[in-house]
């Protein structure tokens, strides 16, 4: 059998068995996997006995016991490469009930759409992976390399027992290509993400008495000077890699179309927010202390370093105040040009009929995590519809190409494509 005999088998069971991705989506939302509180057991029992009954080798990594990861695998029988598709298990809460107009652990199906906490963020991606995974169980006389799907927990409140977990315990789980079923749309997927470092900026004077200002210095005063100095880093051009511009450039209708106006130029701009600020006891006191928060946002491949020498800069203008970093998430890219990426591309738009444009991810997803190791990792999941709001939902439709197209370019990676011939 040649590659082109397996790809005509996967069509085939592709043809057959897509759609299974859109009830098995409805039966993850039915199983509510809030976060906080961050409890996936029941959801990680459910994908564990799915994933084993479909063939894969599973087992559960528990750091938390209430916060499991399920991993599954499925080795060729072929030499090859190592896909790793990841996605995780955790929603949003619901919040507030009442403003939803359908259960949100329902998941009802209805008018083309599937409604429910996590239906596009991200059970519907998620199932899809399940489904890719289990297809290329299938094929696995003919497949070269591993596919191992990972389901994490803890994604929405930082990672630290799910993916960041799993990486630095397994390093089998790194990889050769890593795709991720999170929100893109049919049209984009997303290649890379933003940084983003949040700082803490104080200013402790003396104080004193509200009469005497002339002669105390004014913390409140001191952090708005330093302030106008770090918010005009939105300001500045940021040395944004070429690759990164002319792809931007090439989706920009598309991706404000989809997200909407103004969103390319989110994603090649550097910014500073300034998100919190207290300072001052009394209207009659010079105040002692000031404090801010500041949001820095970095454009994907751009380092970290340019911030810290803007930083650097800046603070040394600005003797009385202090600095503290609170957190930092490097911005992360997978080379446009990469294998993983040109596959991609060509096997979206060959299942869709249109241009499927690699885009950058505005918000941030556990991909990082694999690309901060030198993995070239991709987004492609259905769009997003009400994400983290009331009456979440997908278009059912999208998900059985979302399959198709994880599938196909999992098997494409591993065979070393373009060595398979063109259609
Ligand atoms: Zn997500």
């Amino acid at each position: 059998m040649t590659p082109k005999d397996t790809e005509t088998r996967l069509r085939g069971l592709l043809k057959a068995e897509a759609e299974r991705a859109i009830d098995l989506c409805a039966r993850m939302v039915r199983i509510p996997s809030e976060n906080p509180p961050g409890d996936t057991r029941d959801i990680a029992r459910f994908s564990h006995e799915y994933l084993e009954g479909a063939g894969l080798e599973c087992r559960t990594v528990a750091p938390q016991e209430h916060m499991p990861n399920v991993v599954a695998t499925v080795k060729g029988d072929l030499p090859g490469p190592h896909v790793v598709f990841n996605g995780h298990l955790d929603t949003f809460p619901v919040a507030d009930r009442s403003r939803w107009n359908y259960d949100p652990f329902g998941g009802r199906i209805e008018g083309g759409r599937l409604y429910g906490r996590g239906a596009c963020d991200m059970k519907g991606g998620l199932s899809a992976s399940m489904i890719a995974a289990s297809l290329l169980a299938r094929v696995r006389d003919q497949l070269p390399g591993r596919v191992t799907i990972t389901l994490v927990s803890d994604e929405e409140t930082g990672s630290r027992w799910g993916a960041r977990y799993l990486l630095e315990t397994h390093q089998d789980l790194w990889g050769d290509a890593l795709i991720n079923g999170e929100p893109s749309s049919p049209f984009n997927f997303r290649v890379g993400e933003k940084g983003m470092f949040w700082f803490r900026f104080r200013s402790l004077t003396p104080g004193g008495h509200g009469a005497y200002v002339k002669i105390r210095q004014n913390a409140i005063q001191v952090v708005l000077n330093l302030l106008r100095d770090l918010l005009a880093f939105g300001d500045r051009r940021a040395p944004v890699p070429r690759v990164v511009v002319e792809m931007m450039n090439e989706a920009h209708q598309c991706f404000d179309g989809l997200l909407g106006p103004g969103a390319t130029d989110a994603c090649l701009s550097a910014s500073a927010n300034v998100g919190t600020i207290a300072g001052g006891t009394v209207v009659n006191m010079v105040p002692e202390h000031c404090e801010v928060e500041v949001d820095f946002r970095l454009p994907a491949g751009v380092p970290e370093q340019y911030l810290r020498d803007f930083l650097a800069e800046v603070m040394i203008k600005h003797p009385g105040c202090d600095m503290e970093q609170l957190h930092a998430t490097p911005a992360t890219l997978t080379d446009p040009g990469s294998l993983l990426v040109s596959v991609a591309r060509r096997t979206a738009e060959e299942i869709r009929s249109h241009p499927v444009y690699p885009t950058i991810s505005i918000g941030g997803t556990d991909c990082r995590h694999w690309r901060l190791r030198g993995v070239p990792a991709i987004v492609y999941g259905p769009h997003q519809h009400n994400m983290g709001s009331a009456d979440e939902y997908i278009e059912v439709a999208e998900l059985p190409d979302v399959v198709a197209m994880q599938t196909l370019t999992a098997y494409r990676f591993l065979t070393g494509w373009p060595s398979v011939p063109r259609r």
